[in-house]
């Protein structure tokens, strides 16, 4: 609590070119309580959303996103049907984006007061809607008041919160007052030294505070491959994993029910598998967005199945999280073109497979975006009205310019659109334990245009059929040799699809040369329930 105060009182004078938004700091408040868990790991069984506070709606018409605009687009959410929101950083920061952090213990007062915070988490969970927030500990902004004092007085208490050398080394050091100081990203965002017990001690302090006094439900951790730099090497090393073992065990202590995931970016299953179970709750599955969207954008299904051949081998429990684009990446409607068609299967390929699903805010009504960074985050596109009904007032960002016809409120209306086969896909996810939490197994297609899962969990079993090509394909045959399938004639009820299925010959498990449909037409998902 001490450096809780002694960070209030050194947050003010912002002199150098990481230049600061006055913060304000809000008083603590009771906990509101979350949705019951209706299993010990809540999290395998959501479908999560990633908002970036600052576009998704203006509520007082200063043209930036705020919590109570998110707070009265809770009933959109609710119907979206998604169970758990990641907010993007909300603390104080010197930059649009947040992810460097002023003080770890108040949010943005752009995005509204702790109490308008803690109302929105109120809302939600009234709508067992979760709530986890970004945690950037990885480094802090070098506006930050521990960094200041670090920075400035060698006999300072906060000087070994980060990383020093009176040489630049290995990586990115950046000149101080006093020497280098190492800054894995940016200048402006020196590391912390997770070597100092003293920076853990403060950083528990942190998740005690949101999830105890605040009440949030867990965090996503940027960058956690990065935690400790040693002997040279930068990231995945073995000390990060020794101290996320241990930060495991405290968060857990201080709520068994929050939950975490981890941003371990550009590293392979084998590598990211270390981090789950006793370190994260869960990392971001980069391989398995890679193969969602390659296979869709190249119209062959060999990107997702490797994808899900490494699941298989190093994640069998799939224990992790998935998605199609997040806030750092060119959004998946670019990727495809405007491709309406493409954007459906990749939705179909997100929500049907293992691990707990994340879209990214605006996604589900097919919004574009390619970098720089800000083209990626501009305002959700909710009307045709002005400024996309974002803002009544001059918005922090443009709105993409097609949002007259690319919006919540037009493709509610349209049962073909995107929004609502998105609306569908996670009700059928919700409705069907085997979509949910099921096992899954890859089906041989005989065209490399299909691709087929089958998921099974205790008496139901889903056969997922997509054609990931622009044609109407004809010339594909199902085939699975081996599988706990009862023998015997079904006849699949169809979940999604346009026209009752072929009888399936199940034979010893087996089946072959099955065609559900004589034609798939381009993009097409079907879905059959078998058992
Ligand atoms: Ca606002």
């Amino acid at each position: 609590m001490l450096k809780r105060i002694l960070s209030t009182l050194l947050l003010f004078s912002f002199l150098s070119s990481c230049a600061p938004t006055p913060p304000t700091v809000a008083p603590a408040q009771t906990a509101t309580p979350a949705p019951e868990a209706e299993s010990a790991n809540w999290w395998n069984e959501a479908v999560f959303y990633e908002i970036f506070v600052r576009s998704f709606y203006d509520t007082d018409g200063d043209g930036i996103g705020d919590f109570n605009g998110i707070t009265q687009k809770l009933d959109y959410l609710e119907s979206l049907g998604v169970d758990a929101l990641w907010l993007m950083p909300i603390h104080p920061s010197p930059s649009y984006h947040g992810y460097d952090v002023l003080n770890y213990y108040a949010v943005n007062p752009q995005y509204g007061s702790m109490d308008d915070f803690k109302n929105l988490l109120n809302e939600a969970h009234k709508r067992d809607i979760r709530i986890i927030i970004d945690l950037v500990i990885n480094h802090t902004s070098s506006q930050h008041p521990w960094f200041k004092d670090a920075n400035a007085n060698l006999d300072s208490p906060y000087r070994d919160f980060y990383v020093w050398a009176n040489e630049p080394g290995a990586g990115n050091w950046h000149q101080g007052q006093n020497g280098y100081y190492y800054g894995f990203f940016w200048g402006c965002m020196p590391d912390l030294n997770y070597t100092n017990p003293a920076v853990t001690d403060a950083v528990l302090n942190v998740t005690d505070f949101w999830l105890n006094e605040i009440g949030v439900d867990g965090f996503r951790i940027d960058a956690v491959k990065h935690l400790i730099e040693e002997n040279g090497k930068l990231e995945n090393t073995p000390a990060t994993h020794t101290w996320l073992k241990d930060f495991y065990t405290a968060y857990k202590t201080q709520n068994p029910q929050a939950y975490t995931v981890g941003e371990v970016f550009g590293a392979g299953s084998s590598v990211v598998n270390l981090y789950t179970g006793d370190e994260l709750d869960h990392i971001f599955n980069f391989e398995m967005s890679s193969g969602f969207v390659n296979s869709v954008n190249g119209g062959a299904n060999s990107g997702v199945t490797s994808a899900f051949k490494f699941a298989f081998q190093d994640m069998p429990d799939f224990n992790y999280a998935t998605f199609l684009t997040n806030h750092d990446q060119n959004r998946v409607m670019s990727v495809f073109n405007g491709n309406t068609g493409k954007a459906k299967a990749a939705a179909t390929l997100l929500l049907t497979s293992p691990g707990t699903p994340f879209i990214y805010y605006g996604e589900e009504i097919g919004m574009t975006g390619k970098k720089p960074d800000e083209d990626i985050r501009v305002p959700m596109q909710w009307t045709n009205a002005e400024d996309a009904g974002f803002t009544t007032g001059n918005p922090w960002r443009a709105p993409n310019a097609d949002f007259e016809t690319v919006n919540v409120a037009v493709e509610t209306e349209d049962p073909a659109s995107l929004l609502n086969h998105y609306r569908t896909l996670i009700q059928l996810r919700k409705e069907h334990p085997a979509l949910l939490k099921g096992d899954a197994v890859l089906i041989e297609t005989g065209n490399s245009a299909v691709f087929a899962l089958l998921r099974n969990s205790g008496d139901e079993s889903i056969l997922i059929v997509v054609n990931l090509g622009d044609e109407p394909i004809t010339d594909y045959a199902l085939s699975l040799e081996e599988s706990l399938l009862p023998d015997g004639t079904i006849t699949p009820s169809l979940l999604l699809g346009s026209e009752q299925a072929q009888p399936l010959e199940i034979t010893n498990g087996q089946f072959s040369d099955y065609k559900p449909f004589d034609e798939l037409l381009p993009y097409e998902t079907y879905l059959l329930k078998i058992k």
